[in-house]
C-alpha cells in the first residue's frame, strides 16, 4: 500500500495576519519547515530545520481544531519556503473545507496549486523572482534591509501589473529600518511609482505570533 502524503510542518496555530494588504484577518496559519534561502534578517530562522512529517488528514485536523477556538475564514501557508514541498493537494483539501487559501512565498520556485492569494516576497542580494509570479502576485512585499534601494523597488514597478501593490515594510524594532522605509517611499513617489505601502508587522507590534 502506498504510504500517505506527508508535509514537513513547523507549526500550526491560529493568529491575524500581521503583515501585508491582508494584515488584521483572523488566520490559520501553518508553517512549513525549511527554506532554500538563509537571509541574515529571518525571524523564522528555527524553521529551517526540523519540522514534523504530517499526514494530510492529521494536518487537516489541526487546522479544524484550530478553527474551532478561532474561527478563521483564511488559511496562510507560510514558512520557511511552503513551495518547497508538494503543498497543492492540501491547498485543494483546504478549500474543499471552505478555507480561502494565501500563500507567502519568496518567489523563487515555480507557484504550484490553486491559491487565493499569492503574496511574494523577493529576498536580497538577488532579489530572484520567477516570472509566472507577475500575474499571479497580489502584493509584493519588500523587507527594508540594507540591500533595498530606489533601483530594486523600480524594477519590480516595471514588472508587475500597477495594480499589485508593493509593500515597503520595515524590520520591527530597527528604528534605521523605519526610517529608511519612509524615506524610500517618498524618494519613489517622487520618482513618479506609484501603488507603493509601508506597512509595519501588526503581530509584533500586538505581541501575539
Ligand atoms: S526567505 Fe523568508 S523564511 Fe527563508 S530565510 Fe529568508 S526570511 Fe527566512
Amino acid at each position: 500500500m502506498p504510504r500517505p502524503l506527508t508535509l514537513k510542518i513547523a507549526e500550526i496555530f491560529a493568529s491575524l495576519q500581521g503583515e501585508g494588504l491582508r494584515q488584521g484577518e483572523p488566520s490559520i496559519f501553518i508553517r512549513f519547515a525549511g527554506c532554500n534561502l538563509r537571509c541574515s534578517f529571518c525571524d523564522t530562522k528555527w524553521a529551517w530545520r526540523g519540522g514534523e512529517e504530517i499526514t494530510l488528514e492529521a494536518i487537516m485536523a489541526r487546522v479544524l481544531d484550530e478553527n474551532r477556538h478561532f474561527p478563521c475564514s483564511w488559511v496562510c501557508l507560510t514558512g520557511g519556503e511552503p513551495l518547497l514541498q508538494p503543498i497543492s493537494s492540501l491547498i485543494r483539501v483546504l478549500k474543499k473545507a471552505g478555507f480561502y487559501v494565501q500563500i507567502e512565498t519568496n518567489g523563487t520556485l515555480e507557484p504550484t496549486g490553486e491559491a487565493d492569494w499569492w503574496t511574494v516576497s523577493p529576498k536580497p542580494p538577488n532579489y530572484l523572482l520567477k516570472p509566472e509570479f507577475r500575474l499571479k502576485a497580489k502584493e509584493l512585499k519588500l523587507v527594508v534591509t540594507r540591500d533595498l534601494n530606489l533601483k530594486v523597488i523600480e524594477q519590480f514597478r516595471t514588472f508587475l501589473p500597477l495594480k499589485t501593490p508593493i509593500i515597503l515594510q520595515p524590520q520591527s524594532g530597527r528604528r534605521w529600518s523605519e526610517r529608511k522605509a519612509l524615506s524610500l517611499i517618498k524618494l519613489c513617489r517622487r520618482q513618479g511609482l506609484e501603488n507603493l505601502r509601508l506597512m509595519i508587522q501588526l503581530h509584533r507590534h500586538l505581541g501575539i505570533p
